[in-house]
This record gives C-alpha cells, sequence and structure tokens, in this order.
C-alpha cells in the first residue's frame, strides 16, 4: 500500500464518522512556544486548552512534523526519521477513550478489501498509562485485546506532553509485532525494535505549567473539556504495509536514497556504515526541502539553524559515501520534491528557489568542509603524534572559530578517528570568547562575525540535549 493511499484510508475513516479534514499547517509553527511543529495536534492546540472555540467537534488530519531531538537517531534504529507525518483523529471536547480505542482498533484490524489496514488481531499490543484501568479496561471488554498483550508503563512512555506548557494526558500506544527476526518476545516493555510503536492515543485532560522534562513536570489544573488526540506515524505503517525492514525503505523515502547510492556508487546493504549514511541522507533531504519549502531559510539559529543542521549533515554523509567535490543536491532536491510532490504539490512549483536555497548552502557548507578537513587533518596527526586519544579544547575551538567547523562535526569526525574531543575545554573557550564579545558590544556587534556555523545554539543547549531548542525558541536566540 503506497503512503499516499495510507493517508487516503486514514482521513476516509475518521471523515466517516464525523471527523473534518483538516489540511496539514505549516512546519513553522504558529504557536510562539514551538520552533516546529512536532506533533499532529499542535496546530490544534488552543482548541484543547479552551482559548478558542474549535469550529468542529471532531478533526483529522496529516500533519507534517519535525522532531529535531530524533536527528541522532536517524539511519541508526529502524523508526526514527527527522521529518514525518502523523496521521491523527481529535476530539475537541467530544469523545473521549470510550471511542477513540475502538476507533483505532477497527481501522487497524478492518480488511484492506474494507477500507482498513488489516493488520491480524494477533500482532497488535497496547500499553497504557500505570494507572488508567479505564483505558485498560475498554482494550479489554470493548475491543476484545487479550490482558497479556496489555501492558502498563509509566511517564516516560505513557503521559503525552508538549515538552512546553500546554495540555497532556495519559496516553495509549498501539505497537505491531514484527516477529522473531526483529527481537524478543515480551511485548513494547521487552522490545521496541521488534514490537514497533504505530500509534499513540493521548487522553487530553489536563493543564501543564513548566515542563523540565519528560517526567518532570507540573500539573497546574484540569482542562476544561476531556480531549482527544491520536498521532499515528505514517512512514511506520507503511514500513510494516509494504513489507520493508525500515522507514528509509519506504516508496517516497527510498527513491532518495537510491538516487544517493546511484550517485556516489554505493550499493545499499553491504555495508553497516555506508547504510546509515544513505538513510541520513535521504532523510535529511526530506526534512531539508520540507522545511524550505515552507519558507525557511538557512541561518544560524533558531528554524533556520535546523535546516543547515540538515542539509550540512546530508552532504557530509554524502562526502562519507565517497561524494568528494561532486554536488549531488541538485539531483537529489530533484528527486525529493518530486516523490514528496504528490502529496505536496506546491513543492513542484516552488522548485526552483528550493534548488535556489540548497545549491547556495551546498557550496558555501563545501567551502567550509575544503579548509576545515585539511585543519583537522593536522589537528588530528598531531594528536596521535603526542600519543593522546583526545582533540584539545583549543584545536576544537580554532577550527569552529577560525574555520567555521561545527563542533558537532569535530565530534563526528574525530569519532570516526578513535579519537575524543575535550569538550569542557571547547565550552570554556567558547564561553571566554562570548564574556570577551559582550564586553566590547559596548563598540560594536561584530566580534563573533559569520563564523560559528552550528556552534550557537549547540553551545548553549548541550551536545546531546537538541530537546531544549526543539522546543524553545528562546534557546535559539
Ligand atoms: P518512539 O517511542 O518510537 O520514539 P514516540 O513515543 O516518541 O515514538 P509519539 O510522540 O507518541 O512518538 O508520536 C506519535 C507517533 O508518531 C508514534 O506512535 C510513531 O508512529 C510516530 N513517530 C514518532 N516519532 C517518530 C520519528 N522520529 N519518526 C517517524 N515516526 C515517528
Ligand atoms: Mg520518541
Ligand atoms: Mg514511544
Ligand atoms: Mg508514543
Amino acid at each position: 500500500m503506497e503512503s499516499a493511499e495510507i493517508v487516503r484510508r486514514f482521513l476516509r475513516f475518521f471523515e466517516e464518522r464525523g471527523h473534518t479534514v483538516v489540511p496539514s499547517a505549516s512546519l513553522v509553527a504558529e504557536d510562539p512556544t514551538l520552533l516546529l511543529v512536532n506533533a499532529g495536534m499542535v496546530p490544534f492546540k488552543p482548541y484543547f486548552l479552551g482559548q478558542r472555540k474549535p469550529p468542529y467537534p471532531r478533526a483529522t488530519s496529516a500533519q507534517k512534523v519535525i522532531r529535531t531531538n530524533d536527528i541522532d537517531e536517524v539511519g541508526k534504529t529502524t523508526r526514527h526519521a527527522s521529518f514525518f507525518q502523523m496521521l491523527g483523529n481529535f476530539s475537541f471536547g467530544d469523545y473521549f477513550k470510550e471511542d477513540a480505542i475502538p476507533f483505532a482498533w477497527e481501522l487497524l484490524t478492518k480488511p484492506e478489501s474494507e477500507g482498513g489496514f488489516g493488520f491480524p488481531e494477533d500482532r497488535l499490543w497496547a500499553t497504557v498509562y500505570l494507572d488508567d484501568d479505564e483505558a485498560l479496561d475498554i482494550w479489554h471488554k470493548k475491543a476484545g485485546l487479550p490482558l497479556d498483550r496489555i501492558q502498563r508503563r509509566g511517564l516516560a512512555d505513557n503521559y503525552w506532553h508538549m515538552g512546553v506548557p500546554g495540555p497532556g494526558g495519559p496516553c495509549s500506544e498501539i505497537y505491531f509485532d514484527r516477529g522473531p527476526d526483529y527481537g524478543r518476545e515480551g511485548g513494547p516493555v521487552a522490545d521496541e525494535t521488534r514490537y514497533l510503536e504505530v500509534w499513540n492515543n493521548v487522553f487530553m485532560q489536563f493543564q501543564l505549567g513548566a515542563v523540565r522534562g519528560k517526567e518532570d513536570f507540573d500539573i497546574v489544573g484540569e482542562l476544561p473539556a476531556k480531549s482527544v488526540d491520536t498521532g499515528m506515524g505514517l512512514e511506520r505503517m507503511a514500513a510494516i504495509l509494504q513489507g520493508v525492514d525500515n522507514i528509509y525503505e519506504i516508496d517516497t523515502t527510498y527513491k532518495i536514497l537510491s538516487t544517493a547510492a546511484e550517485l556516489t556508487k554505493t550499493r545499499y546493504g553491504r555495508n553497516h556504515r555506508a547504510d546509515v549514511s544513505l538513510r541520513v541522507v535521504a532523510d535529511h533531504m526530506r526534512a531539508g526541502v520540507m522545511l524550505v519549502g515552507d519558507g525557511v531559510l538557512p541561518s544560524n539559529e533558531g528554524r533556520g539553524y535546523v535546516l543547515r543542521r540538515m542539509l550540512r549533515r546530508a552532504i557530509r554523509n554524502l562526502r562519507l559515501l565517497g561524494a568528494g567535490e561532486e554536488r549531488y543536491m541538485h539531483e537529489l532536491t530533484d528527486v525529493t520534491i518530486a516523490v514528496m510532490g504528490q502529496q505536496y504539490p506546491d513543492l513542484v512549483a516552488d522548485a526552483p528557489n528550493i534548488h535556489a536555497v540548497i545549491d547556495a548552502e551546498e557550496t558555501s557548507f563545501l567551502g567550509t568542509l575544503r579548509t576545515g578537513t585539511a585543519i583537522f587533518d593536522v589537528a588530528v596527526e598531531e594528536s596521535k603524534r603526542k600519543g593522546t586519544s583526545a582533540l584539545s579544547g583549543a584545536q576544537a575551538f580554532q577550527l569552529h572559530d577560525t574555520y567555521g567547523f561545527p563542533i558537532d562535526l569535530t565530534l563526528e569526525m574525530a569519532s570516526e578517528q578513535g579519537l575524543q574531543v575535550d569538550e569542557d575545554g571547547f565550552r570554556r573557550l567558547m564561553k571566554e570568547q562570548r564574556d570577551r564579545a559582550k564586553a566590547d558590544a559596548a563598540a560594536k556587534k561584530t566580534g563573533n562575525a559569520d563564523i560559528s556555523v552550528f556552534g550557537d545554539i549547540l553551545e548553549k543547549s548541550g551536545k546531546v540535549d537538541f530537546l531544549a531548542y526543539d522546543h524553545t525558541t528562546a534557546e535559539a536566540k
């Protein structure tokens, strides 16, 4: 079943059950607390909070989303993309758990010939929040799911919120058992590769204040009405329904992947590291093209930084695949527009602009790479000669400061050489530089010019904690 058909079936199913079909909102969130739309419910947030009266009691959509906090997983797990699409059904104070669960069950198990997805019942599992006996009962009694395929999980997995103040509540996730080839028995609690999460049903009930982490947040009150927000991952459904190993091999994404393989004369499926690179290229091309299509331009902060990071990681991985000085972004952009254009025809009309933006970024990054890589190699040799297993903070800082070499790239390339990087030292020097710049600020604001390619946000939010800039614009300043 093609991706486009999965979308059609989902929307039709819920339209037939009284839901208004709402087109995807732009990736650029209207919500001032978010950088980019990271879930299907984002455009509906004011309805859940009771800030605005919903024009319809039920809605359904296929929403474009970006999750920067999943970037490091891309290509390595079978199931994480940075750009993906969430199919959702929403109730704004209308139905609650007692209908949401049976809806989901019906659509998943209904035979393909009758408009459903035809999943065999015995391959489906569900999780519920620890004390949510209500949801457990509905799964068991209304849907008929045996008790031994319903698992209880805690806050980290079964309590949903946006990562910022807003609505939230316990949730119930639905998993498809891909079979023993994919991992061990024991349900999603035991193995989330074998048991692939396809759909999350959130029972919106509470208003959250401060959110400090997945499991650490304040509940400040109840929502004006109990609501439902669900998100089904289109790419994960496609992987299952198309019988492929992972979400990078589905109809749309695989065309980009195989173009990258052809261009770099790489065979997919031969070598793990090359496979990861091919998947990263395919994924990041999708994210990059979709972001440019929504009006984002590469820059050193905020959304522009996310876009820049995607495009540069794609280029960097092409180099790892042996692209050398060749320029492949134009062709990859073409194929990405062609595959995504079926669902998003505006991309086709906007192609000249999308090309212009991506080509320019390629030119600038290839220049940076050329100089930076030469300096990096010298630094590596120096470290090896000295018999140390790490690049010094000063070396990383020089690469960043003088040659515009992003720290995450230095980290990645160092680890390929079996070297570490003294990140604390790097950050200390960055801070010193910032303090100096502050002191100079009265004079003129040119201190840090345009030499920090990736550094700034990363520097402030920490290397791995992409969640921070995923969720707040403040971080990006
Ligand atoms: P996971 O635990 O696998 O990281 P999640 O619990 O973070 O997923 P939700 O926030 O519940 O995901 O999002 C709803 C649905 O969106 C998921 O059930 C899944 O189908 C899909 N999804 C989530 N993250 C990704 C991703 N990075 N790439 C592709 N699909 C995703
Ligand atoms: Mg996740
Ligand atoms: Mg999950
Ligand atoms: Mg989930």
